[in-house]
């Protein structure tokens, strides 16, 4: 006889382990099925997220940061340092040791709420039913009342630069490298792309970024990425712009890239490759053909704004549907429908996902940039405050960078928060908070701050919108 689920979960990302969980919380008996193997060939729960995305770049990054800070500014603090090396393999290991730990969680949090964890393929077939093909090839079909697809998505590749993992490789290969690269070529000016071009550079590579757009960043307010422009250009990564890559040719350790930009062919040669280009949803092997699930133009799983897919009962979340690819986005995702599942009227607000991008300074948003807003038509005033004028800033020497607030100049709400500098990440969440509960700024300068803070930073902006900072000269008069 078939096991049979209230919910079952196909995938174990952010988006798949915390409906599950929530799922089961909620009363649900609940199946969540996955494939993926760590090294020793141990099933890995957390997804993308977990094994190889957000957790293992973060990681990175850190080690990357402290060694650089320690090689190139704990002097201002008057702290000297015998010679600073770094031990690849050591820092590489510790992210894997963090990795184990959180996946290893998510295992005991699935054993805590009664989350049965299934390991192998999953495959949905029409009538709600799921074939699960598991390691030693045997299938079993389970029955469902509900099924969420939480598949995720992979790297894309591109036939000019294929990846071999070795001398060029994709995001998952960046995070491996045992040694330095001496010169390093990213293709792509995107989060992973940036985040991953910055550790390998904060350890002493020689970091060469070719984007094929003319622009840096087009999704960030027009003045941050302009000043990330200039920041990431003075830390002496290399950022092409309108640079194609068009082929590439593995010779030995190295490789020759080819790319056109204004002035035609170029070619330049790399120690190592990452390819960092985007990400494309997985559904191969995922949908029966009688499943009766559909994919929109561009090979998402075509859902409403509910995240219920062309059959009633099946929901899709995550990277695996449109929308912005990240953790946060496919585990709220996952928690909306676990509760419309359970007749609760539960919505997303779509318009209040934050990006971030973990570089130094950290570059972080959340709501509509101006430059969008004027293409609506919106009037808006803006207020701005550097963090060279914040006092914690200062004591931490670390004043790259501004907050940004961006209100309606008719209404004064806050249509949008962008920060680039120090914690601009945990920053920009006090900007989403305020505008979930529709926050003018000056409702935003009336609060009290703690001092000294970066938070004030964001107090400061607020104040600014109107004309009324204390601790810079106001740009607008009240
Ligand atoms: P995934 O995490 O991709 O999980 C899907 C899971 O489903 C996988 O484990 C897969 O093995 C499994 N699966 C797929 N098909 C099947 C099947 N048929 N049967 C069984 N199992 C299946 N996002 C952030 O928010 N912040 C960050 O800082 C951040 N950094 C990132 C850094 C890197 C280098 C990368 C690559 C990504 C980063 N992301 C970040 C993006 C984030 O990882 C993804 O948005 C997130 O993991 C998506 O979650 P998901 O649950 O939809 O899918
Ligand atoms: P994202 O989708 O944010 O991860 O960013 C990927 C980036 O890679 C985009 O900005 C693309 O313009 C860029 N890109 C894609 N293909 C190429 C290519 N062949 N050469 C250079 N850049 C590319």
């Amino acid at each position: 006889m078939s096991q049979k689920f209230d919910v079952v979960v196909i995938g174990a990302g952010p988006g798949g382990y915390v409906a599950a969980i929530k799922a089961a919380q909620l009363g649900l008996k609940t199946a969540c099925i996955e494939k993926y193997q760590d090294k020793e060939g141990k099933l890995a729960l957390g997804g993308t997220c977990l094994n190889v995305g957000c957790i293992p770049s973060k990681a990175l990054l850190d080690s990357s940061w402290k060694y650089y800070e320690a090689k190139k500014s704990f002097n201002v603090h008057g702290i000297s340092t015998g010679e600073v090396a770094i031990d690849v393999p050591t820092m590489v290991g510790r992210k894997a040791t963090i990795v184990k730990g959180l996946t290893g969680g998510v295992a005991s949090l699935f054993k805590a709420n009664g989350v049965t964890s299934l390991q192998g393929h999953g495959k949905l077939l029409a009538g709600k039913k799921v074939e699960l093909t598991k390691v030693d090839g045997t299938v079993e079909i389970i029955e469902a009342e509900h099924v969420i697809l939480a598949s995720g998505s992979r790297p894309i590749d591109i036939p000019p630069a294929p990846v071999d993992q070795n001398v060029i490789v994709d995001s998952t290969g960046a995070l491996e490298f045992q040694q330095v690269p001496k010169r390093l070529g990213v293709i792509g000016a995107g989060v992973i792309g940036l985040e991953l071009g910055s550790v390998w550079a904060r350890l002493g590579a020689q970091v060469t970024v070719l984007e094929a757009l003319e622009k840096f960043l087009p999704a960030a307010d027009e003045g941050v990425a302009k000043e990330a422009l200039k920041t990431f250009t003075n830390q002496g990564l290399d950022v092409k712009l309108g640079a194609r890559v068009t082929g590439s040719q593995v010779n030995g350790d190295e490789v020759e890239v080819t790319y056109t930009d204004a002035n035609g062919e170029q070619k330049i040669t790399f120690d190592r490759l990452i390819v960092a280009v985007g990400r494309r949803p997985v559904t191969t092997d995922l949908l029966a053909a009688d499943s009766g699930v559909t994919l929109d133009e561009r090979g998402y799983i075509y859902v409403d704004d509910y995240c219920a897919t062309s059959v009633p009962g099946v929901y899709a979340i995550g990277d695996v549907v449109r929308g912005l690819m990240l953790a946060h986005k496919a585990s709220e995702e996952g928690i909306m429908v676990v509760e419309r599942i359970k007749g609760h009227k539960a919505q997303m607000n779509y318009n209040l996902v934050p990006s971030v991008i973990y570089t130094h300074p950290e570059i972080a948003w959340v709501g509509k940039t101006e430059q969008t807003l004027k293409g609506e038509g919106v009037e808006v005033n803006v207020g701005t405050f550097p963090f060279a004028a914040s006092g914690r800033a200062l004591a931490a020497n670390d004043t790259g960078g501004f907050v940004k607030i961006i209100a309606d100049a008719k209404t004064d709400r806050v249509l949008g928060v962008h920060v680039i500098g120090p914690s601009a990440a945990e920053l920009v969440q006090q900007g989403a908070i305020a505008m979930e509960f529709g926050s003018s700024a000056e409702d935003l300068g009336m609060m009290v701050f703690s001092h000294p803070t970066l938070s004030e930073a964001l107090h400061e902006a607020a104040l600014a919108v109107n004309g009324g900072a204390i601790h810079i000269q106001n740009r607008k008069k009240r």
